[in-house]
């Protein structure tokens, strides 16, 4: 696949397909619950959009054996954390941090191999928004703040 330079339209151009899937995504977030003592706890703000989300995860040897969201914000924000917290399930924390940079080259609109994009899943709904430079930061906030609370975690264990 070569570069694809659309000009026209606004966000409505997004693929039919992928706004429904993105759409479901937002309407019936995956993983949305409380976790009663989960070693990850974060929250992320994205100014830009307003977009809120919190996390949760559960870690049995640097595994996510559990994760829980609720957000309130835009539906790339929403749907892009439902997908994020579907992926991360039973993921170690470096492929955690794998698929952060492939996700993040994916949103620059960088052509990945068939593989990488098989691994994305369903985000795989969110191409296209290159074309849209504040969007990206929606559809990166559960990711960044994800970030964040993996870093906590791991100064925290180290300082004990
Ligand atoms: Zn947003």
């Amino acid at each position: 696949m070569g570069d694809e330079t659309e000009t026209s339209g606004s966000f409505g151009d997004l693929d039919e397909l992928y706004q429904e899937v993105i759409l479901d995504h937002y309407r019936s977030p995956r993983n949305k619950k409380t976790l009663e003592a989960p070693d990850i706890t974060v929250d992320g703000l994205n100014p830009y959009c307003g977009d809120e989300v919190s996390i949760q995860a559960s870690l049995v040897d640097d595994r996510v054996v559990d994760i829980g969201i609720s957000g309130l914000g835009c539906s790339i924000s929403q749907a892009s954390l439902s997908m994020m917290s579907e992926l991360l399930k039973n993921k170690s924390l470096s492929d955690f941090q794998r698929l952060v940079s492939l996700f993040k080259r994916f949103l620059e609109g960088t052509d990945l191999s068939d593989c990488e994009t098989s691994e994305l899943g369903g985000l795989e709904a969110l191409s296209g928004l290159h074309k849209y430079p504040i969007r990206i930061k929606c559809a990166l906030l559960g990711w960044t703040t994800m970030e964040e609370g993996i870093l906590d975690y791991r100064s925290d264990n180290a300082a004990k």
